[in-house]
């Protein structure tokens, strides 16, 4: 290629998206709110790779689940010394498998304590991308996990964790959730729920799409999720899985109700939720929303996880968490503020200086360099542009704009105008960073 040959341009990949900063100030607002909200809660933070070995997924998702099955990022990874095997590495496409990774690594049951932590970072599925849905998306989660003596099975902390999430979405305005509820059951009872569903689909099962003909050989909890409208039917009249809960696993799923209750959190029963990773146990939810979303309407989703740590290997450590979808959470807020008339953008930084002159810029930077660090927010201009152009651009990014002439080095009296009213006042440099605030 020759260099005068234009290239063709360089795109960000097929279901990833660059977040420029006229959206980042929304993302920093969440994700502030939420360690705040989880501070409260007693949770700390944890930060895991972003690929860890392929095994870890397909022993702690699962196999059999559209993530591991058709949604991963796999790699061969090729040894580069002697010292080193070839491994199946994978881009994480959640986080609870990790997080419990880490907890048996680092052997953080052996405190005795309950494990309460969080999470906030990009995860990765070879989904086909459309609002709401796409290939690099962030995952805001929390786990509560530790061993039985902790009380990590009680039922308080699955409400704990679901009025911490009802609390949470207040706190980010998001109005009109609606928390859906449902036990699937200990991995017992999902043997004998399963079974059930296999002979109530054996005889009707020629009758749904391929999709779901498939799930009913290969896991028929799977059918319960379809969306496909012609099955809709047969799927409502298939047997429930309160029916099959254990008394225990009934019991305990009465407890939650209970406790939520008691703090006035509302939720909705839904029979048919059982969401599409393997290792959940009993309290399985979603928060759903009716604004913004369109078809990919869940906010969120979680639940309790009894088994997983000794499917990847680990001590007996019940658990139960969830994972907020970062991206639907914006777009919500996004469409909500649009809907009200409001706006989620950013507010404009404090001043703007403008040298009047080249001479003026070593000072414009001074000053601002005063102010900054007196905590205001400050942009300089160039002395060498024309006033009206210093006006222009002053005005699109600043509530203020500071005039900085030969005079005003001289008299350290400077001339400030405020955009919003037109007001113009001369003010010395010592009352000008208070003056700049109000
Ligand atoms: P899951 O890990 O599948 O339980 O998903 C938890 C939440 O993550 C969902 O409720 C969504 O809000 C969000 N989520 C899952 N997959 C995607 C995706 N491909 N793009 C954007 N958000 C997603």
């Amino acid at each position: 290629m020759s260099n005068t040959e234009k290239r063709p341009t360089l795109k960000a990949v097929r279901g990833t998206r660059d977040l420029l900063p006229d959206q980042t100030p929304l993302w920093n607002r969440v994700e502030a709110t939420a360690r705040a909200v989880f501070a409260r809660y007693g949770f700390g933070e944890i930060r895991t790779p972003v690929f860890e070995t392929t095994e870890l997924f397909a022993r702690g998702v699962g196999e059999e689940t559209d993530i591991v099955s058709k949604e991963m990022f796999t790699w061969e990874d090729r040894a580069r010394a002697a010292s080193e095997k070839a491994q199946q590495l994978t881009l994480r496409p959640e986080n609870t498998a990790g997080v419990v990774r880490a907890y048996i690594e680092h052997k953080l049951g052996e405190t005795g304590q309950l494990q309460k932590l969080y999470y906030i970072g990009p995860q990765f599925r070879r989904e086909r991308p459309q609002r709401g849905r796409y290939r690099q998306f962030w995952q805001i989660g929390a786990e509560i996990i530790g061993p039985q003596s902790s009380g990590a099975e009680s039922a308080i902390r699955d409400a704990e964790v679901l009025e911490m999430l009802a609390s949470l979405l207040d706190e980010l305005g998001i109005r009109d959730w609606k928390l859906e509820l449902n036990s699937v059951g200990s991995a017992e009872d999902r043997v004998r729920y399963n079974a059930a569903l296999r002979e109530a689909l054996a005889p009707v099962k020629h009758r749904m799409c391929e999709d779901n003909q498939r799930r009913a050989e290969t896991n028929p909890l799977r059918v319960l999720d379809s969306k496909d409208e012609a099955d809709q039917e047969i799927i409502d009249a298939l047997p429930k899985i309160a029916d099959y809960l254990s008394p225990d696993s009934a019991e305990h799923f009465a407890q939650v109700k209970a406790a939520l209750d008691a703090c006035g959190v509302p939720y909705h029963l839904n029979p048919r939720l059982v969401r599409g990773l393997d290792y959940y146990t009993r309290t399985t939810f979603e928060f759903t929303v009716t604004t913004g979303l369109g078809t990919q309407n869940a906010l969120l989703g979680g639940g309790r996880y009894d088994g997983l740590s000794e499917m990847l290997g680990g001590p007996r450590a019940p658990g139960i968490g969830f994972a907020i979808g970062e991206d639907r959470l914006i777009l919500t807020l996004q469409a909500q503020a649009e809907a009200d008339g409001t706006s989620v953008a950013a507010g404009k930084l404090d001043a703007y200086i403008a040298p009047i002159g080249v001479e003026q810029n070593p000072a414009a930077l001074k000053l601002a360099r005063e102010l900054r660090s007196a905590g205001l927010t400050v942009e300089v201009g160039d002395g060498s542009f024309k006033i009206g152009k210093s006006f222009g651009f002053a005005d699109a990014v600043a509530r203020k704009i500071v005039l900085l002439g030969e005079d005003e080095v001289a008299t350290n009296v400077l001339t400030v105008k405020t955009f919003a009213t037109g007001e113009q006042v001369k003010i010395g440099r010592e009352q000008l960073a208070e003056a700049l605030k109000a």
